[in-house]
């Protein structure tokens, strides 16, 4: 067994120094969940580089400075009920997880995270297991741009796959007061965009950074499988 601590601490004090991690509790949470336990073992040896990696089915585990960006953007908070769309690896779901529901105890906060390939599903629920945080997050297979009505509404919104426009239902699915992290733009650029719904229910929305994500492939999404 490597151990990758050095490595964790190193690329995190990189990403505080660069201005990206402005948190305590987003600091706290990118040390305290091993990446590498959710990149593929062939790819190990480069889970603190800050680039993307592939985990296969085309998918990527997101650079990261982009998980730390997109965690600082969502502002969760223990007690949180979240929901992300776009499983992946199920490291940011760890990340999200670590704050709303394990680094203050008294306070249980919920994951829930969507993913469409089954594949997939099954690689982020065998690492969530590896590492404990299944104890706080749950994988659900299914078209994610319709939300997952059963738990809204959200106090957070996660989209982590690149979208056409926002989708109507995780608008909907979204608590008055409660907030959105999604990449919208055409499949070669994106811009993050920060969706708040006030208390009275009213829409604003305020763009953030540039990025590049895999398209969200669904009924409110894009409509097919580039790859
Ligand atoms: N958050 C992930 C992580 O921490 O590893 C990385 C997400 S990866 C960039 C985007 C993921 O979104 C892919 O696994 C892809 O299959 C998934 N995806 C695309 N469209 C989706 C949809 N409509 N519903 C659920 N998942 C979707």
């Amino acid at each position: 067994m490597i151990d990758y601590s050095k490595e964790r601490e190193r690329l995190v004090e990189a990403l505080v120094e660069e201005g990206v991690i402005r948190s305590e509790k987003v600091k706290k949470a990118m040390l305290s969940v091993p990446r590498e336990e959710f990149v593929p073992l062939e790819h190990r040896r480069w889970a603190y580089v800050d680039h993307p990696l592939p985990i296969g089915h085309g998918q990527t585990i997101s650079a990261p400075h982009m998980v730390a960006l997109m965690t600082e953007l969502l502002d969760p908070e223990p007690g949180h009920i979240v929901l992300e769309i776009g499983t992946g690896s199920g490291y940011q779901a760890a990340v999200l997880a670590e704050i709303v529901a394990k680094q203050d105890p008294s306070r249980r906060g919920h994951v829930y995270t969507i993913e469409r390939i089954p594949e997939l599903a099954e690689f982020a629920i065998n690492n969530l297991k590896r590492t404990s945080y299944i104890n706080y997050v749950t994988v659900i297979i299914g078209d994610g741009t319709k939300g997952y009505p059963e738990k809204a509404p959200y106090d957070r919104i996660m989209v982590t796959a690149a979208a056409p426009d926002i989708p109507k239902p995780l608008i909907e699915q979204l608590k008055n007061g409660g907030k959105m992290v999604i990449p919208v733009g055409n499949l070669g650029l994106q811009r993050l965009l920060i969706v708040e719904k006030n208390i009275d229910g009213r829409i604003s929305v305020k763009e953030d950074t540039y990025c590049l994500f895999v398209p969200l492939i669904g009924e409110y999404g894009w409509k097919y499988d580039y790859y």
